[in-house]
Parts: structure tokens; sequence; C-alpha cells
């Protein structure tokens, strides 16, 4: 069970709702953690950006004049002193001779520049052959958005397209600015000091972006550069278009706010330039952690119970959920779904083990204390009639003078109903012991002829009273393996059930068939007989029929279960037939011995 929750619960955590809520937490937790007892914050941005707005470009004509303004706004900049300036916009054609000298002018003043390239048909889309020269490097511009919400979580540091590697325009600027190189290895990218971690292995180095606060990394209009000049001086400047009809990549941050490509980058650099990395958690740990919830479920169920159990699996629930949030606080992203779906369905898993196995604890116990009932029952039942006979025997033989022969009459009776009634105890202590499955059943050869006669002569004397002719009708063979007394009480009580559910003046049959190896034992009356519905019940402890408490015969209704208990346990069945009105065929079904006893053992149990 606990593998089963814990697989589910996995399989449950890579489901598209999974990953929204993963997302969803994920962007709760970068917003809540990034506001408070964030030193990095305090520090003003290495970066700031430049974003041809709506304004600009309706002041200067439109997008359609994107190079001239372009080269304005670089021309502005430069007057600014800038570290580096890193463009996001391809300049991929030539477009009119005029403006492009222009730009490329404006492009050669420009201290430490990163130009943008892009993969277009599976190659890398540069800047023009005028352009391209005059950038120290050209970084890839491409953002990323979730599959799933389309939310801009994390920028690819490295891309391919035919055969050829480009880094991210801001990890370039990142570079330009630090004045150093990036020095690779499978983990991670260092540049000077800074060890910038991917947010999981691959060859494209995923990094996810820390987003700082709207507005937090300075956004400058083209028209009020000259007014903002110390905002630039020394800093990587991000110039790309911000205006909505004209920039092609809008994105959503994790937040929700609107953000535009060039903001991307910049918030993708600032995140390698505080150094504030977040990596997610190896699927190992994610796998293990989840197996030590789904143990703990079980450990909480297994040992404690009611009251305690739940509130030690809500306390387990409240710890899966807040864990996500501390390994956040330490930068490291952990999934939220799947480890609650795992603490989830073990905890329901076991608690409803826990229930079921209390229940079937207490319904053995429940059914054991009314099985011991029934038996002190039909123990008190049966051992009436022995008693009252024992009690008006021994009652006549004080109050009265009695002649010799009356008086050894009563002795008589009193001794054999005392050994009946001693019978009646070793039978109900056996049949309880029987019932237990603690009782050893004695395995002792005995003929079948002998069991049938000793039962068939204590059972006549009833059918006498009846009128009921008893009689044998063919001949008995075989010997039985088994418990002599049980065997004894289970054929008397067939046939005693048979004198009692049938009329006077009617007869009853025994007939005994041996077949492969089986011994089949009949008792066949002409009685009230029963529907195939009753004979489905009688089993049962205490189930009488209808017809049978109309008879007026007196019954508990437990005979027939400790007769099919016998009968069982010696590796045997019974199977009834009857029609109601009719009469009944009882049959014990069991496999004979091999070898018959010889007559000096049958002989020794005489003695
Ligand atoms: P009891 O005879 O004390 O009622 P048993 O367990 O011996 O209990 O039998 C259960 C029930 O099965 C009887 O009450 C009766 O309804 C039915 N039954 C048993 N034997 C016969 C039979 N030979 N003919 C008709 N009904 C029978």
């Amino acid at each position: 069970m606990l593998a089963v929750s814990w697989s589910v619960g996995i399989l449950v955590g890579w489901t598209p709702i999974a990953n929204r809520i993963d997302n969803y937490t994920y962007d709760l937790m970068d917003s809540y953690t990034r506001g408070f007892g964030n030193p990095s914050l305090q520090v003003p941005t290495e970066s700031v950006i430049v974003g041809i707005d709506e304004e600009t470009l309706r002041a200067k004509g439109g997008m359609r004049n994107i190079r001239p303004i372009l080269a304005d706004v670089l021309d502005q900049i430069n007057t600014a002193s800038p570290r580096v300036v890193a463009l996001d916009v391809i300049l991929a054609d030539d477009v009119d001779p005029v403006e492009d000298a222009r730009l490329e002018a404006a492009l050669r003043a420009t201290r430490n520049l990163v130009l943008g390239s892009q993969i277009a048909e599976g190659k890398w889309e540069d800047p023009a052959s005028r352009f391209k020269p005059l950038a120290l490097a050209l970084g890839h511009v491409h953002t990323e958005r979730d599959h799933a919400d389309g939310v801009s979580r994390q920028i690819e540091l490295a891309r391919v397209a035919g055969g050829q590697r480009r880094w991210a325009l801001a990890l370039e600027a990142f570079r330009l600015a630090r004045r150093a190189e990036i020095v690779e290895s499978p983990g991670d990218l260092q540049i000077g000091s800074t060890v910038i971690l991917p947010a999981q292995q691959g060859p494209e180095y995923p990094m996810l972006i820390r987003y700082l606060p709207p507005r937090w990394i300075p956004t400058i209009s083209p028209l009020q550069i000259v007014q903002q000049r110390d905002l630039i001086r020394d800093k990587t400047v991000f110039l790309g278009i911000t205006a909505l009809s004209a920039a092609h990549d809008r994105l959503v941050s994790p937040s929700g706010n609107d953000v535009s490509g060039v903001e991307v980058h910049a918030q993708a650099f600032e995140t390698m330039a505080k150094d504030h990395f977040l990596t997610r958690t190896a699927q190992s740990t994610v796998l293990l952690v989840c197996l030590t919830l789904a143990v703990a479920a079980a450990l909480i169920f297994g040992f404690l119970s009611g009251w305690y159990a739940y509130v030690a699996a809500a306390i387990l629930l409240g710890l899966t959920m807040w864990m996500p949030v501390q390994f956040f606080r330490h930068d490291s992203v952990f999934p939220y779904f799947a480890p609650l779906a795992v603490a989830w369905l073990s905890s329901a898993g076991a608690a409803s083990y826990q229930h079921f196995v209390v229940r079937r604890q207490l319904h053995k116990s429940e059914s054991e204390k009314s099985r011991y009932q029934q038996a002190i029952h039909w123990a008190a039942h049966e051992m009436r009639t022995p008693l009252t006979a024992i009690q008006g025997s021994s009652e006549l033989m004080t109050r009265y003078n009695l002649p010799d022969a009356k008086r050894g009459e009563l002795t008589e009776m009193i001794n054999s109903e005392s050994k009946r009634l001693a019978r009646i105890i070793s039978t109900f202590l056996d049949v309880e012991r029987l019932a237990d499955g603690q009782m050893e059943l004695k395995q002792e050869p005995l003929a079948v002829a002998e069991l049938v006669n000793t039962c068939m002569g204590r059972a006549r004397p009833l059918a006498e009273r009846k009128h009921i002719a008893m009689s044998l009708d063919s001949a008995v063979e075989g010997t039985l393996l088994g418990d002599r007394e049980l065997l004894e009480y289970a054929l008397y009580n067939l046939l005693t059930n048979a004198v009692k559910y049938s009329p006077a003046d009617t007869e009853i049959h025994v007939y005994s068939a041996l077949r492969d190896g089986d011994l089949r034992l009949s008792v066949v009356d002409q009685g009230i007989g029963m529907d195939a519905k009753e004979i489905k019940s009688i089993f049962q402890k205490f189930y009488r029929t209808k017809r049978a408490e109309a008879s007026g015969e007196t019954g508990t209704g437990i005979g027939l279960s400790i007769v099919e208990q016998i009968v069982f346990r010696h590796g045997g069945r019974i199977e009834v037939t009857s029609t109601p009105g009719e009469g009944s065929c009882f049959t014990m079904i069991m496999k004979t011995h091999a070898s018959a006893p010889t007559n000096a053992e049958t002989a020794d149990r005489r003695r």
C-alpha cells in the first residue's frame, strides 16, 4: 500500500494540473521571498533598461524609422558613459544605406557592445555584416515561456543552432561588465568570482530568473536620457523596444506582470549580478523525500490511533506544505504537489487500513463472544433433559418406598443420564475447542459399520416412540480415520434430526456407499423437508426453519453447525437435498482410510 501511494503520488505529480499548481506555488514563493529579508535589494541594480516606448515611436516617426531612432538613442546613451550596451534588436538586414551608415557610426562609437542574434529556420540570424564586427559579443535573444501557463521563469544561457553555440545576451553582457571570461564546467558557469548555478543540469544551462519587483531596474525612456544620464553611468544598458504595439516578445513574469523581452534580459542579468540563483531539487531527492513521507504516514497510523494519529497526520501534511517554502528560502525549488499527494494518499491509505484492521479485530472478538454465548446456551439447553431425569428419579427414590425392581430401574436411569450429562459436557468442551481450531482431532481408524450401528442403536428408541421405522438399507463397508466421539455425535445428530422433523408412521432409511475412496453416508427421511433457500441457512448457528418451529419440536439450531464443523475438520463435506413436505436427505461424504482396523484393535476399543 505504501508503494502504491508513493507511486500514484509521484505519477500524479507529473500531470499538467500538478505542474500548474507547482508553478503557482513557485510564483507565490518567488514574490513572497522577493521583498522581505533580501539584502541584495538594498544595493542598486547594475543595469538599466532603455526602452523605446510608444511615446518615442510617436515622436520619432514610428517603427519604420527604428534604425535612425536607435542611432539617436545610442548617441545619447554613449554620452552618459555606460559600462556595457546590450542591444535587444535584431539588425539582420541592410535596409537603407544612409540610415544604416548612421547606425553603424553610432554602434562604432559604443563601448562594450553586445548585439542580438536569433535562431531562424534552424540557423543563427546574425546582425548584417556591417554591424556584426562592431560588437564585442553576440548573444542570443531568445526568451522562454512555460508551455503550461506562458509565464517566463527561466532562460537558457546557451543555445545551439547549425552546430554553433551562442551564450544568452544577458550572459555576454554580464561577462563584459565583469571583464572576465566564461569558465565552463558541467555543473555551472563561472564568470570572475560569480558561479552561475543553472536550475538543473543540461547543455543549455537553464537559469531561473529571480525577478526584481517591477520598475526596480530603472527604465528610462529615450526622451529622458539627457535628464537621467546619471542613472546610466557605468551601468549595463539593455536597449530594446518596449512599446506594446511594436514589441513582438511580450511576456508575463511570475508575479503576473507584463514584461517585454528586453526587461527579461535585464532581469536575468540582475539575477547573475546579485548572485542569487535558484536550483531545482534533484529528482532523486524528491523521490526520497516522498518515500520518507509515505513511511512517516505508515508509522503514524502503525503506532498511534484515534485522534493522536489524525493530529500527527495533520502535522505531517502541514510540514509537507511548509517544506517547499523552506527549500525556497535556501534557494532550491522543491515541487509542491507530488510530496503533498504522496503524504495525503499514504495518510488516507494508512488511516483506512488501520480503520479496517481495527474493525476486523472488533468484529472477530465480537463474534467470538457471541459464539461462546451461543455455545453456553446450547450446553445449558442440552443439559436440562438429563438433569430433569436425574432430579426426578432421585426425588422419587427418596420420597417413596419403592419396590426393589423400580429402584433398580431408577438407579440405572440416574446412572445413564449422568453419563449422558458427562458426554454433553465433554462434547461442549470439544466443540468449543473444535471451533477455535485448538482441538487436535484424534486420528483413530474406525469401522464405518460400527459407527452406523452405534448411532442407529442410540437413535432407535426415539424413532420407536414416534412409530418411525429406521432401517439400514445397504451393506456398510470401509474404515474412517478420525475422532470416534465426534463422528458419532455428527451421525447421531443427523438421525435424531430426521426423527425430530418427521411425522409419526414414516420411515427413515440409512444408506452407505463407497465410491472412488469416498464414503457416502446418507440419512433419508419422509419429514417436513426444506426449500432451497432454507437449505442454505441450516448450517448457521441458531437458524431454524419456520416449519421446524411450527412442528413443536424443541431445538437450538446449533446441532447442524457442529456437525458441519466436525465433518469439515475431518476433510469431508455434507450434501443436503430436500423437498418441503416430502422429506430430506443428508449425506456425509468423507475419505475412507485404506486399511481396515484389525479385530484386535476393535476389541481393544470396545473395552
Ligand atoms: P435444531 O434441530 O436444534 O433446531 P439443527 O442445527 O440440528 O438445530 O438444525 C437446524 C435446522 O435445520 C432445524 O431447526 C430444521 O429447521 C432444519 N433441519 C435439520 N434437519 C432436518 C430434517 N431432517 N428435516 C427438515 N429440517 C431439518
